[in-house]
């Protein structure tokens, strides 16, 4: 056996004990597009499974980690350990720092039940959709009862993102991200439990009545999950152990009905679809440094040949 085989299989036995150095490690395997990584993939895969994956998405400044903090301190308080990926879809050079930052500043810093990483993909193709799921697994496998997952913004990506979670909760807050602005960047199609945050200050109670207008007009099921609208003012804890039980009863609800499995399905689906396309990219940017590329544009450019054509050659 190579001594690579030995290292691998090593970080990942220590990261399934909850050894936070591997765990940091192997996702740092996944930031890096590690040639190391499919084993550690094939590894970690008998591990994961176990994990509830809370989503969390809302506007810069809504109170993302001061939510996260509260929430965290919440599951602690009920016993169960908590592994945060903080994602930055819009800045993946900064390696999304500023905001695994801010919450590993809190007062969970310390704790060995607490692991928290801000992730990003370095330049890579596949982006945020193909890394998340990946250090998602790592978290999994490393027996966190809890990972939530925090993006930043409201855009495409973030929705993306929010497809991996079992449970998607949607931040909102008095004067940023009211029921209008929810519908356009598309919040109401993809939140499972919404939280108004800021719930101290003036306007909570209308951008709560703004939603709860806007969600009834969607079509659901007579049976369907209904999406609470709860209120939070996260700096106090005011409202978190609420928004907790609502994440568990969409967890439990979802696990009977079926719901969890198929969004599971569907998150493997995303990522392997992620792999491929990214392993494709690569295949034709390596044809000859993208020249088989470059001459078959040429020659649709030209009319040479149409794009069908020469995409075939390519597959
Ligand atoms: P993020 O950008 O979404 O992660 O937002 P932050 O958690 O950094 O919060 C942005 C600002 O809102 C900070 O100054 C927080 O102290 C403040 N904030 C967060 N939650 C609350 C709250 O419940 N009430 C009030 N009044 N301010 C809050």
């Amino acid at each position: 056996m190579s001594r690579r085989t030995d290292t691998v299989d090593d970080l990942v036995a220590r990261a399934c004990q909850g050894q936070a150095r591997a765990i940091g490690r192997l996702i740092s395997l996944v930031e890096d597009d590690s040639p190391l990584l499919r084993e550690a993939m094939a590894a970690l895969a008998p591990h994961a499974g176990r994990a509830q994956v809370v989503g969390l998405t809302g506007a810069p400044g809504v109170g993302k980690s001061t939510s996260t903090s509260a929430l965290i301190g919440e599951y602690r308080r009920r016993g169960r350990r908590v592994g945060v990926l903080a994602v930055d879809p819009s800045s993946p050079f900064s390696g999304g720092a500023l905001l695994g930052d801010r919450i590993r500043m809190s007062e969970h810093a310390t704790d060995p039940d607490v692991f928290i990483r801000s992730t990003a993909a370095r330049g890579h193709l596949g982006g945020l959709t193909w890394a998340t799921p990946q250090a998602l697994r790592v978290l999994d496998a490393g027996g966190f009862d809890v990972v939530l997952v925090e993006t930043v913004g409201v855009g495409q990506s973030e929705v993306e993102i929010a497809r991996l979670a079992d449970t998607t909760a949607v931040l909102l807050a008095p004067g940023m991200g009211d029921g209008i602005q929810a519908a356009k960047a598309g919040l109401l199609e993809i939140g499972d439990v919404y939280v108004v945050n800021k719930a101290d200050r003036d306007g909570a109670d209308k951008v709560r009545r703004d939603l709860r207008t806007m969600l009834s007009h969607a079509e659901r099921a007579a049976d369907a999950w209904r999406p609470p609208v709860l209120r939070l003012v996260a700096t106090e804890g005011t409202g978190v152990a609420e928004v907790v039980d609502a994440l568990d009863e969409h967890h439990a609800r979802s696990a009977d009905d079926g719901t969890l499995a198929r969004r599971r399905t569907r998150r493997a689906r995303d990522e392997i679809e992620a792999i491929a396309l990214t392993a494709m990219r690569a295949r034709w940017g390596d044809l000859g440094d993208g020249a088989k590329l470059d001459g078959l544009a040429a020659d649709v450019a030209a009319g040479r040949s149409d794009p069908y054509a020469a995409a075939d050659t390519l597959l």
